[in-house]
């Protein structure tokens, strides 16, 4: 049903930038949406990872209404209790130094882009240029889609930043790119919209030494596969390496807009006053529902994430017609020999929601997800996939 002309409404009034399905979400609970006819969805999309912790998430309003109730935006000329105490929260249990707050993942990836160049060209005198693999994805801002390995994304949009190389992701790949000028080195431990491709760990290690030994910064963007979702608070953790500096977002804020530029070790240092900002960066809002969400991430509830990753996995890979699962914990891509953008359709008309991520169909369900839910999700992943 076209409730209230919604869709009509949208085409009139809306940049006509997304390819949207015929479906607009009324409410939820957990893990369960329901649209605006009643009918029940399972959400293994969380509006691309955001709503970690599902909808209508009890502990995290309450965190958001209390402040609220006091106030809803100081700028970033004074102090800001939430926005300290998350900053905190996430050094304790990170080990990283500093943290600078803007309000999406394209914002924390420009954020380190600013901090790498800042420190190349600081320490070595134009030492600027940033290498970034082939299918992966920064964002979309002007330095974002630079940064991201995929012409399609490039089209129409020149000219773009000097300073960026994409590299296979192999050390052949990264040397191949490598000059004396390379000062920071961009990866997604999983790649996110290129199909939930995990890097291979033993490059990953490579890497690290290789970044390691020339003083070249290593920039994880874990803007998707980060807090719990891949099963450990940020993936890099699975691949036993220490970047240099960390982005995140999207499950970050639980449903508010927030992006964070963690900074360890000798990147702690590197801005300093007027060097970047944002308005609106670490807004208190946004920041106190973040806290709730951090605050949860506990051992127990990654291990959860792990296990229910692996349920998921083994049980897509018995499904006919299914070519592949990639993916860690909660973050999954599955290759058929369907398209994925119609698997992703049939399912919306079964009650099931999931994500496309190129030719895949990727799943990325709320850490909260019940095993009940996921036999149901599976239930109908098998019916739209194996026909
Ligand atoms: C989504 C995403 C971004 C961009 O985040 P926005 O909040 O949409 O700006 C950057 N990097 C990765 C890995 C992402 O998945």
């Amino acid at each position: 049903m076209d409730k209230n002309g919604i869709y009509e409404d949208d085409s009139l009034y809306i940049a006509d930038t997304y390819a949207r399905y015929r479906v607009a979400f009324k409410d939820g609970k957990g893990a369960k949406l329901y649209d605006f006819n009643g009918k029940e969805y399972i959400d293994c999309a969380t509006g691309i990872g955001v709503n970690i912790f599902g909808v209508n998430d009890e502990e995290w309003k309450q965190a958001v209404k209390a402040q609220l109730d006091s106030v809803q935006h100081v700028c970033n000329l004074y102090y800001s209790l939430p926005q300290i105490e998350l900053a905190k929260l996430l050094c304790q249990k990170t080990g990283a130094s500093k943290v600078f707050f803007g309000n999406s993942g394209a914002e924390a990836n420009e954020c380190a882009i600013k901090a790498a160049r800042k420190y190349g060209n600081t320490r070595y005198g134009n030492r600027n240029e940033i290498i970034t693999l082939k299918n992966s994805f920064h964002g979309r801002t002007i330095a974002t889609i630079t940064a991201t390995g995929q012409d399609g994304f490039h089209k129409y949009f020149e000219p773009f930043l000097d300073g960026f190389k994409y590299a296979e992701p192999t050390m052949d790949g990264i040397f191949s790119c490598y000059t004396d000028k390379t000062c920071a080195v961009m990866v997604e431990v999983i790649q996110g919209e290129s199909g939930v491709n995990v890097l291979d760990f033993t490059f990953l290690k490579e890497l690290e030494k290789f970044c390691k030994e020339r003083d070249i910064l290593l920039i994880c963007d874990e803007v998707q596969c980060g807090n719990g979702r891949s099963g450990y608070l940020y993936a890099y953790e699975a691949a036993g390496i220490s970047p240099d500096i960390v982005t995140t977002a999207k499950g970050l804020g639980g449903g508010l807009p927030i992006g964070a530029c963690m900074f360890f070790g000798k990147c702690g240092g590197i801005f300093g006053r007027g060097d970047h900002g944002t308005t609106f960066g670490g807004n208190p809002v946004a920041c106190a529902g973040a806290v709730s969400i951090v605050e949860r991430l506990t051992p127990q509830l990654l291990l959860e994430v792990q296990g229910k990753g692996a349920y998921f996995k083994l049980n897509l890979e018995h499904i006919k017609n299914v070519t592949s699962v990639s993916g860690m914990g909660l973050m999954i891509g599955i290759g058929t020999t369907k398209p994925a953008r119609e698997i992703a359709q049939e399912c919306l008309e079964k009650g099931l929601v999931v994500l496309t991520a190129h030719d895949k169909v990727r799943l990325l369900p709320p850490l909260t997800i019940t095993k009940e839910e996921i036999n149901t999700s599976l239930k109908i992943l098998n019916e739209v996939i194996s026909q």
